[in-house]
């Protein structure tokens, strides 16, 4: 294992629930990266996307719930305080205002990465983090010229390279490949069935709890 390292990381995501592909991910990350200080957090009104089926409430509690065990990963819930869209970029740049030169790394799975040029302005994000790009099933990487051409600007390195400066730089990283979703999650207690296991228990008693993602 890497040594500790001074660094944030950062992965947003609707949570609409957390599942076990984003808590795999995350652990896995944190752990190839030595970072002790990993932060998930939970869009608020997600500008490129349709809403999110449960409150944002409920989302920050869930996502609570599966990370109480583990403290070197958190909740971070600054875009559903936030008034308005979600914008990833505004995100970064409060958290760049209260951490200095610290390296931020902006973590997103290959699905997220292919489109990131449908972010608000995107471009932008390479000089508030680093990207580290996780690999997630049926998802290859692809994109479009201009996502290639900003892509390339930025040097592609090995994880111990991202703790040399702030931001700029592009990390690939394998972790375990789970073909969970949110969406499948929601379908399924939808439609009556029970998909204990692809998310923590507590977190599935929540959802019963609330009668949440019913039909
Ligand atoms: P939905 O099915 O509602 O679109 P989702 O399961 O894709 O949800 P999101 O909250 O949209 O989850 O994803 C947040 C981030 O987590 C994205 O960067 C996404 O690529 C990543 N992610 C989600 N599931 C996995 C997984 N199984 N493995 C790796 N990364 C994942």
């Amino acid at each position: 294992m890497m040594t500790q390292s001074n660094a944030i990381a950062l992965f947003g995501g609707t949570f609409d629930p957390i599942h076990y592909g984003h808590l795999r991910a995350a652990s896995e990350v944190a752990e190839q990266l030595g970072v002790s200080d990993f932060r998930m957090l939970p869009a608020g009104q997600p500008p490129h996307r349709p809403p999110t089926q449960a409150r944002a409430r409920d989302r920050v509690a869930m996502l609570e719930l599966a990370l109480a065990p583990h403290a070197d990963l958190s909740v971070d819930d600054r875009e559903v305080l936030r008034e308005g869209p979600s914008y990833m970029v505004d995100t970064l740049a409060s958290i760049r205002e209260e951490s200095g030169d610290l390296p931020l790394l902006l973590c997103v799975g290959q699905d997220a990465a292919n489109h990131l040029d449908s972010w608000h302005q995107w471009r932008r994000l390479p000089e508030l983090a680093h990207l580290v790009i996780m690999t997630r099933p049926h998802s290859e990487p692809s994109y479009s010229e201009q996502l290639a051409a900003v892509f390339s600007g930025c040097t592609a390195c090995a994880p111990a390279q991202l703790m040399d400066r702030p931001a700029g730089r592009i990390c690939q990283l394998e972790v375990t490949r789970l073909a969970i979703s949110s969406t499948h999650i929601r379908q399924q207690l939808a439609s009556g069935h029970d998909p204990r296991f692809l998310l923590p228990s507590t977190v599935l008693a929540y959802i019963r709890k609330h009668a949440l993602y019913q039909a």
